[in-house]
Order: C-alpha cells, then structure tokens, then sequence
C-alpha cells in the first residue's frame, strides 16, 4: 500500500490528477491517500518527482516503533510486575492474531493466483 512521507512532499499535485480513483486530495499542502478507494495501482510512485510516495515495506520500522510506544503507554496504566506481564502476554496475542489473518489472507491470494494461471 503506498503512504506519503510529507517530509518530502512539495504539495505540487501531480499524484492527485494522475490517480484513476481519486484517491488522493491535498491536506494542508500535502497529499493523502484514502486508503478505502486506493486501487493499488502504483501510478502515484511513479510519478511522484519527489519520491514522496512510498512502499508499503518501508514502513515496517515505523509501524513496529509505533506498536513498541503504544504498548509502552498501556503498560503505564498497571502497577503489579504481574499485571504488565499479563498485559504484554495479551499483546503478543494480538499481533499473533494479525500475524495469522496476514498469513491466511496470503494463502488465498496464493490460491487464486494459481486458479488464474
Ligand atoms: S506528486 Fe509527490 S510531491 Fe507532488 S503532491 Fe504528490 S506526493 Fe507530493
Ligand atoms: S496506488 Fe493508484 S489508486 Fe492508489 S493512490 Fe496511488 S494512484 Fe491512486
């Protein structure tokens, strides 16, 4: 999925006129993608001059320091060690779980993948 580093974005508007979906407005000069139409087309990496538009890969970083400080702060809300424990336990299981949907939900693309070819 791609993402906007709005470090790097100018605010020129060229991703906005190219994207087939209108997927892509301006927020206070900067774009952002509505991920609920975004096609995945790619077009808006391509012609980004920037490279603004990134891949959805280069964001892994990101999302696991965000994940690490979330958990952080929820660990503040327990006194006992046991307690912190048992919340860091049910985490685990969280991201288990979104681990596991990725991992079907590949399988069945797999899959479809194969009845196409
Ligand atoms: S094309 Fe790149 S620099 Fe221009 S608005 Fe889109 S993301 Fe920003
Ligand atoms: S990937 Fe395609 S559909 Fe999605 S925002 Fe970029 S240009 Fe639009």
């Amino acid at each position: 999925m791609p993402w906007v580093d709005k470090s790097k974005c100018v605010g020129c508007g060229i991703c906005v006129e190219k994207c087939p979906v209108n997927a892509i407005s301006m927020k206070e000069r900067k774009a952002e993608i509505d991920m609920e139409q975004c096609i995945r087309c790619g077009k808006c990496h391509d012609v980004c001059p920037k490279e603004a538009i990134r891949h959805d890969s280069e964001k892994i970083p990101l999302e696991v320091e965000e994940n690490l400080e979330k958990t952080k702060k929820m660990m503040e809300n327990f006194e006992s060690k046991e307690e912190k424990k048992a919340l860091l336990e049910r985490m685990i299981k969280h991201y288990n779980k979104k681990k596991k949907v990725a991992e079907k939900t590949i399988e069945g693309i797999n899959k479809i993948i194969e009845v196409k070819k």
